[in-house]
């Protein structure tokens, strides 16, 4: 069976995606890029998260033709291919509709940078895409044009799409966008929102970015 490692991954990142209530029934999917062979794991369609395996994902090539799978790979494929074709820095995608954050989507609302969260993890407001009909490639060009810096981007009246240099980065900017939308959210019924300086968010996205989580040995290099 072709590459069983990124099968594993690319099945515990799906299977995240209900374990942190990003998903419901069988909407939502993860897939993840082999560099060396460009071929990509993807979700199959239309099946319940708890009957995945790693078994059961499928391989396609960067076209969206099933290498290997016996299932039909997930209705968002092309756009995921696609983004893969254009980014060869992205090797980990994500797609749910996540409450809070498909909320925004649904009024075609950006998520403001109003919090050090939101500067820290992606830079900039998290940008709302324009409404794009699901099933093509459309998506993943839409994605590309108002992605920017950020590593996730709402898709108007859909839901949130997220990229990463890796599956598990893609996976945290889905948890995060949905923490954060949902206090956005809550801030927005008690007051008004203030986004913050320019600088202030540059000082934090370079700090999270560069040195959180970081060791005191590697910072002493
Ligand atoms: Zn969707």
């Amino acid at each position: 069976m072709l590459l069983e490692e990124l099968r594993q991954q690319v099945y515990r990142a799906n299977m995240a995606l209900p374990a942190n209530n990003l998903v419901t029934w069988t909407s939502g999917n993860v897939s993840g890029r082999d560099q060396e062979t460009g071929l990509v794991v993807i979700k199959p369609s239309g099946v319940l998260f708890d009957q995945l395996t790693p078994e059961n994902m499928v391989v396609v090539d960067l076209d969206g033709n099933v290498v290997e799978g016996t299932l039909g790979a997930s209705t968002d494929t092309a756009s995921h291919v696609y983004v893969y074709k254009h980014r060869l820095d992205v090797n980990g995608i994500t797609h749910t509709h996540s409450n809070y954050a498909t909320a925004f989507a649904a009024v075609g609302k950006s998520i403001p940078v109003c919090l050090t969260a939101i500067a820290d993890e992606f830079g900039a407001a998290v940008p709302c895409g324009d409404y794009i009909r699901i099933g093509g490639e459309a998506i993943g060009a839409e994605i590309l044009r108002c992605i920017g810096t950020s590593p996730a981007i709402l898709m108007k009246q859909h839901g949130v799409f997220t990229i990463g240099a890796t599956v598990q980065k893609a996976l945290k900017a889905a948890v995060m966008v949905e923490d954060v939308a949902r206090t956005v959210w809550l801030a927005m019924q008690i007051g008004t929102v203030q986004e913050l300086p320019a600088e202030e968010i540059a000082a934090n996205f370079e700090r999270y970015q560069t040195r959180y989580g970081t060791s005191q040995a590697s910072l002493a290099k």
